[in-house]
């Protein structure tokens, strides 16, 4: 399918000289939005996944409807301060900013294989913390899977040795 006529690009969006992604109008489209989410079940289908785990806010949108088809749990990994139990943290870098990511000290067990999703993939930032939390915990990342790839950023140089799904490139 093509995607990309469900992807609006904003300019100078959060700031001046960012051309933001906005996956709101792919969403809005039921059509799209399920075969997107098949494309991601169907990468994740044979890796033997015990749990999706999402960076907030929109990693929610993507994995949460993979582990339902999955039949699979969604841990969520969320700025600090959101989780209302014991977390362990990471700092990172985004393309337009800095933040800490943590994720519930429980929330994945050591040996469980875990399917990462966002909604894009830029310099990598997000996705290296959340590998971080995930294996600070124990858990195995056997893939990770994002709707974009913002190729220019160069975000894939991070994810050496991971196997990895982009729907779409920029
Ligand atoms: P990274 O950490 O630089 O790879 O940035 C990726 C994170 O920033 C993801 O969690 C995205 O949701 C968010 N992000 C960065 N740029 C965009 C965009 O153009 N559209 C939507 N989300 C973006």
């Amino acid at each position: 399918m093509d995607y990309k006529k469900y992807i609006k690009i904003v300019d100078n969006w959060p700031k001046d000289g960012v051309q933001f992604k906005d996956i709101t109008p792919l969403m809005d489209n039921g059509v799209a939005f399920k075969s997107a989410v098949d494309e991601i079940v169907e990468f994740a289908k044979e890796k033997e996944i015990d749990i999706v785990v999402g960076p907030e806010a929109r990693g929610f949108i993507i994995g949460c409807p993979v582990s339902y088809a999955l039949e699979i749990g969604f841990a969520p990994v969320r700025k600090e301060g959101k989780l209302p139990r014991e977390v362990i943290k990471v700092d990172y870098g985004l393309e337009y900013g800095k933040n800490v990511l943590t994720i519930h000290k429980d929330a994945i067990k050591p040996g469980q294989r875990v399917l990462i999703t966002d909604d894009l993939l830029a310099t990598g930032g997000t996705i290296e913390a959340t590998i971080k939390l995930v294996e600070d915990l124990g858990g195995i990342v056997v893939g990770c899977a994002f709707l974009i790839e913002l190729t220019y950023l160069d975000g894939l140089s991070k994810l050496d040795g991971y196997d990895v799904l982009t729907l779409m490139r920029y």
